[in-house]
C-alpha cells in the first residue's frame, strides 16, 4: 500500500510534541536506533527525522509529502510549499533585542543598528516595512552573545520565556512574528497521498479540538436550570439528567479553554454547584 512520507524534527524542541501527535492521533510509531526514517504501524505513513531547517527544502522538492515544522523557519525559507494547519505547539515568538542599558523609546531607535540574527529575510522585510534602516548579520547559532562580543549592537531571535535573553543581559522590544508548529504539504500530491493526509488532518483536527474544550458536569436545583441552560455554550445543546434528590437536575456540556475561568465563575453565581471539569481525548463533530 502507498505511504505517505512525513519529515519531522530529528532532535529539539519540535520533536517530542510532533511524535506526541503521532501518538494521540493513534498512530504508533518504533524509533530505531539510528532515528533516520521508521514507518507507522497502523496507519500509511513513513515518519523522515530531518534537521527542521532542511524540512521547507524537502517538501518543496517532494522528497517528503508533508511535515512539521516552525512557522518561523517555513516563512524563512520561503519554499513553494502549503500550510495545512497549525498544531498548537512550538510556541515562541522572533522578537528583537537590546542591550538592557539602551535606552529604548520606539522603533526609530533602531536606525543604523547592527543587527544580529538566524533569520535575515524575515528581519530584512519586518524593517523594510517599518521603513527603518539596519545593517543585518546572519550568524547561525548562539545569537543572543553577538552584543556582549561586539558583533552587533542587537539581536532578532527567538524567544519564549525570556530567560535566555535575560541572562544575556538583553530586553525584547519589537516582536517579529508569532510563530508555532505548522503541518505543511508538497504542492503536488497525489490522490492516494491526498486521501492520506486528509485522514491524518480529521484525527489532527479532533485531537486538537478535545485539546482546547474540558468537559463539564454539574448539579443544579430544578428552579436555576432554565438559567444555567441558556447560559452554558455547549458545543451542541447540554445533556440533562435528573438526579435521586428529584429537585436537582445533572447538568453535561463542553466548554473552551480560553474562557473557561470566566464560565465557571459566572455558572457558580447562577447556582451550579458540585462543579467536576474533565479532560476530552477527541471530539468529532
Ligand atoms: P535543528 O538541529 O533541527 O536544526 P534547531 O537547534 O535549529 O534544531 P530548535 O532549537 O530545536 O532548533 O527549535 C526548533 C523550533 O522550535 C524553532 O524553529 C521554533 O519554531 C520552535 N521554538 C519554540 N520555542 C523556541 C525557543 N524558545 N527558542 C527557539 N525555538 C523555539
Ligand atoms: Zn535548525
Amino acid at each position: 500500500m502507498d505511504k505517505l512520507k512525513i519529515a519531522i524534527q530529528k532532535s529539539g524542541r519540535l520533536y517530542e510534541d510532533s511524535i506526541k501527535l503521532l501518538k494521540d492521533c493513534s498512530i504508533e510509531v518504533n524509533i530505531g536506533i539510528d532515528k533516520l526514517k521508521t514507518t507507522a504501524l497502523n496507519f500509511p505513513l513513513e515518519v523522515l527525522f530531518l534537521r527542521d531547517d532542511d524540512i521547507p527544502q524537502y517538501l518543496e522538492d517532494g522528497v517528503a509529502d508533508i511535515g512539521i515544522v516552525g512557522k518561523n523557519v517555513l516563512l524563512e525559507k520561503r519554499k513553494r510549499i502549503k500550510i495545512k494547519e497549525t498544531l498548537g505547539f512550538g510556541k515562541c515568538r522572533l522578537s528583537i533585542a537590546v542591550p538592557k542599558s539602551l535606552s529604548y523609546n520606539n522603533i526609530k531607535d533602531l536606525n543604523g543598528k547592527r543587527i544580529a540574527t538566524s533569520y535575515p529575510f524575515l528581519v530584512e522585510e519586518f524593517f523594510k516595512k517599518k521603513c527603518i534602516d539596519t545593517e543585518i548579520h546572519e550568524i547561525s547559532g548562539a545569537v543572543e552573545i553577538a552584543p556582549g562580543i561586539g558583533l552587533a549592537d542587537c539581536i532578532c531571535d527567538l524567544v519564549s520565556s525570556g530567560s535566555t535573553l535575560f541572562m544575556n543581559g538583553l530586553k525584547e522590544v519589537e516582536t517579529v512574528l508569532q510563530s508555532e508548529a505548522v503541518l505543511a504539504s508538497h504542492l503536488h500530491l497525489d490522490s492516494t497521498q491526498n486521501i492520506i493526509m486528509e485522514k491524518l488532518l480529521f484525527r489532527i483536527r479532533a485531537v486538537k479540538k478535545a485539546k482546547n474544550n474540558k468537559y463539564i458536569l454539574l448539579n443544579v436545583s430544578n428552579e436555576k436550570l432554565e438559567k444555567i441552560i441558556s447560559y452554558l455554550p455547549g458545543i451542541k445543546s447540554p445533556v440533562i439528567l435528573p438526579l435521586a434528590n428529584s429537585e436537582c437536575s445533572s447538568v453535561h456540556s463542553v466548554v473552551n479553554e480560553n474562557d473557561f475561568w470566566g464560565i465557571i465563575e459566572n455558572l457558580k453565581a447562577l447556582g451550579a454547584r458540585d462543579i467536576l471539569v474533565l479532560p476530552i481525548e477527541k471530539i468529532i463533530l
